[in-house]
């Protein structure tokens, strides 16, 4: 038995009087961080329309306070004397996690000249105007000068932060900010062998005569009905109301201050309850993982997310391993009556769970279901990645994407709409980032499968209702964590084995071989 989370926020002190006053300073500018995440949470959920422009400038000087607190002489003198310290504790000691942390993020933020930050931040805001003026428009010429501009300032970036001359490339010097330690060999050595199984199996899809019942997807519910179920389904799963939120935006996400204040938004589709279904299960995931860090280490590493790929190994666990699965829609099918009526009544547990896994190629990567996603996730790596070492000239991407997307997915792009300008990351300045969600995706798959195995019939008390057991294992083995292992390191140190595909294609080909009779 796991004993219930503390919630109290007692904050924990260091040793050492030296590393108590540099964790203390470094937190201090955290503090700035968490209070612009609940002006930006504001500003997607509440803020009237008008507060934008004087929004943008509160925004602007918290981040301007921020970075020269995070970036002061003093603060480095400190973090090399708590380094000095703490040299001698285990590598695993929450002080030495924090000076190590803590000095990774001052080497960033203090390795990158302020003219370089502002022009990033300056070109990427016009950038995103342009770009969603040139997506309207399908017009990528109108684009390219200023995706030119931000893969330009990207290798410069790079180039400030630095990567390992001699086994790397630039690519691995902006992925680190994202995924520490990350590279474009660790992603391809994970990437080429899902690729090789993933393929076969997807032309064994489309290529069968069994259609799944998808009807569900095609049946109106009501809105306000839905927001309810969603909300009761995640706190059902574990999401604590009272430290947290759940409202609704024009595109979901987590965020807030920290573990006992987390904010999420979720969105609902009328013709199709599953997608908001789905879209609040995939944010209580992150909101799951931020109420399970340490409360006693708020603002500081130890109680800080170990990389985006962690953060979507958790949404896409409970969105796809959890959500998808037959026992949950068994249980999820007898508590509906409670918040629709009888409106989707004729509708069975195996209907609901048949229409959650329809395997469809199409072009756009946020409406794709669970097995074709990676694929666009692949193909946006190979062309950020050619972008940045020069093998690929920005004016040749369209033509680039489209022959991709008929190599993976067997598709014929229409338009650049649905094509290269489809994504806000690379207009917002963010090379390196995309294969996060699929590693994310392969370290759900392989902590599931841990957790089943060291909680036999987990997934049958899915279908009770049961779902604290599964949550109390990953509050104790990945969230109380909070940056002490690298991603990869915490991989094995959960699972005793590298991140491999083999776990995800297991948990696809049991979903889709019966399902597609394949
Ligand atoms: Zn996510």
């Amino acid at each position: 038995m796991i004993p219930p989370m503390s919630t109290t926020a007692t904050p924990a002190t260091a040793s050492h009087p030296v590393v108590t006053e540099a964790i203390e300073l470094a937190r201090d500018a955290r503090l700035l961080g968490s209070t612009a995440a609940i002006l930006g949470w504001d500003q997607e959920t509440m803020m009237p329309g008008g507060g934008l422009e004087h929004r943008a400038r509160q925004l602007a000087q918290l981040a301007r306070i921020e970075h020269s607190m995070a970036t002061s002489e003093r603060l480095g003198e400190l973090l090399e004397k708590a380094a000095e310290a703490t040299a001698s504790l285990p590598e695993t000691h929450p002080d030495r996690v924090n000076v190590r942390e803590f000095r990774r993020d001052y080497d960033k933020a203090t390795k990158l000249p302020a003219t370089l930050v502002e022009e990033l931040a300056s070109t990427s805001s016009i950038a995103q105007h342009e770009w969603a003026e040139a997506r309207k428009a399908s017009d990528f010429p109108r684009f390219r000068p200023w995706l030119e501009k931000i893969v330009r300032l990207n290798r410069e970036k790079a180039d400030c932060f630095g990567w390992d001359r001699a086994n790397g490339e630039r690519w691995d010097g902006l992925a680190d900010s994202y995924e520490p330690g990350c590279t474009a060999k660790y992603v391809e050595g994970v990437f080429v062998p899902l690729r090789k199984r993933l393929q076969p199996l997807l032309d064994a899809v489309k290529g069968s005569s069994r259609r799944p019942d998808g009807s569900f997807n095609d049946h109106p519910m009501d809105l306000d009905s839905q927001e309810r179920f969603a909300r009761f389904v995640s706190g059902a799963i574990g999401f604590d109301y009272q430290r947290g939120r759940l409202d609704r935006s024009t595109h979901p996400f987590c965020s807030g201050s920290h573990c006992n204040d987390v904010r999420m938004t979720s969105r609902y589709s009328k013709n199709c309850m599953l997608d908001g279904l789905g879209s609040t299960m995939h944010e209580t995931g992150h909101g799951l993982y931020e109420q399970g860090l340490d409360p006693n280490w708020i603002s500081a590493p130890m109680g800080e997310a170990v990389s985006l790929s962690i953060h979507e190994s958790q949404s896409r666990l409970w969105e796809n391993q959890v959500g998808r699965s037959l026992p949950f829609f068994r249980w999820a099918k007898q508590r509906m009556p409670e918040h629709f009526g009888n409106a989707a009544g004729h509708f069975s547990a195996e209907q609901l769970y048949s229409a959650a896994n329809v395997v469809e190629p199409g072009f756009i990567r946020v409406d794709a279901d669970e097995t074709t996603y990676n694929m666009h996730v692949m193909i946006r790596f190979e062309m950020e990645r050619a972008m940045i070492s020069r093998d690929l000239d920005v004016k040749d991407l369209p033509g680039e994407w489209n022959r991709l997307y008929k190599d993976y997915l067997g598709l014929v792009v229409p338009d650049d709409r649905r094509g290269c300008l489809q994504d806000v990351h690379w207009s917002g300045g963010m090379i390196g980032y995309f294969p996060t969600y699929t590693l994310g995706t392969l370290y759900a798959a392989q902590f599931f499968e841990k957790a089943k195995e060291a909680m036999p019939g987990l997934e049958d008390g899915f279908a009770k209702g049961e779902f604290r057991p599964l949550l109390a294992w990953l509050n104790a083995n990945i969230h109380r964590h909070g940056r002490r292992y690298l991603s990869a390191d915490l991989c094995t140190q959960v699972t005793g084995a590298p991140l491999s595909a083999d776990p995800f294609m297991r948990h696809l080909e049991a979903k889709l071989k019966p399902m597609y009779g394949i």
